[in-house]
């Protein structure tokens, strides 16, 4: 009687010493989700005017041009909500631009700038996803620029803590690849369709990108330290050959991301997917 008491006991002690169930990171199918939502970033704002250009166009006021007509082509281009995190000219903190984004449940976070060189001979469009470690040594200028940029002092880079913590999370994340091919598809749509010089897919620290649970990215659609590119992107007609290469990677994201294993068209170059 005792011996068989005490086999219950250890067979119940042993239910409960079951090592924990192993939970894999099973993520759906791309080709079941559709692109409901999509938030748009333009750079800078009110009193942070962001990068000027020799004669004096400011890149904030840039970025919201673009993010405007981006916003258009996307709402004739897709069955979505598009949404800013700012249509007029008004500071708002980095952290709140992404907090945005991820309280109305972002599929796609589109953050739209534009650069500066010390050098005007600085020309061509470079596009980012988050990363810890910077591409280059212009990047890393680049990113600080942006984050600094904040007037509310927020740039996390300094502390490293969390901001490590939340990239070592996002490194394994589905959203982080998906970030690296939503850039690839803007800067090759960029390229094709808008005709614009290529400075390559980069990565970058950025504040902004920070805590997007999406893809995310941010456009350096080009420099307005090159007289030359100042105009172009102050020129109408170019921002909005911009806004519609833009617009065209994100209405063919899902697409792209669907069809594996092959080499993809996208705006006429072919990338291997
Ligand atoms: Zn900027």
């Amino acid at each position: 009687m005792v011996k068989s008491l005490k086999i219950v006991l250890i067979a119940i002690c042993l239910l409960f010493l079951q090592p924990p169930a192993v939970f894999a990171l099973n993520f759906e199918p791309f080709e079941q989700e559709a692109i409901r939502v999509v938030v748009i970033d333009p750079g800078h704002g009110g009193e942070d005017t962001g990068a000027k250009g020799p004669s004096g166009v400011a890149e904030k006021d840039i970025t919201l041009s673009i993010a405007l007509k981006l916003a258009e082509a996307l709402k004739e281009g897709m069955d979505a909500r598009v949404l800013l995190t700012r249509t007029s000219d008004v500071f708002i903190p980095l952290e709140e631009r992404t907090a945005f984004a991820n309280a109305n449940r972002a599929d796609i976070f589109i953050s739209i700038h534009v650069n500066a060189a010390a050098s005007r001979d600085a020309r061509g469009t470079e596009t980012f996803f988050l990363s810890m470690d910077a591409t280059d040594e212009d990047a890393r200028r680049l990113a600080a620029f942006e984050n600094n940029a904040d007037s509310a002092g927020t740039v996390i880079l300094t502390d490293g803590g969390d901001l490590r913590d939340i990239l070592l999370d996002m490194a394994s994340t589905r959203s982080h690849h998906e970030s690296s091919r939503l850039a690839e598809a803007v800067h090759l749509s960029m390229l094709g369709k808008a005709g614009r010089e290529g400075r390559g897919v980069k990565q970058a620290p950025f504040t902004v990108l920070v805590g997007a649970t999406m893809p995310a990215v941010l456009v350096e659609v080009g420099f307005i330290s090159n007289p030359s590119e100042e105009k172009w992107l102050s020129s109408r007609k170019d921002q909005e050959l911009a806004a519609r290469a833009i617009a065209d990677a994100v209405v063919n994201f899902r697409n792209i991301m669907t069809k594996r294993g092959g080499l993809i068209e996208i705006s006429g170059k072919r990338i291997e997917n």
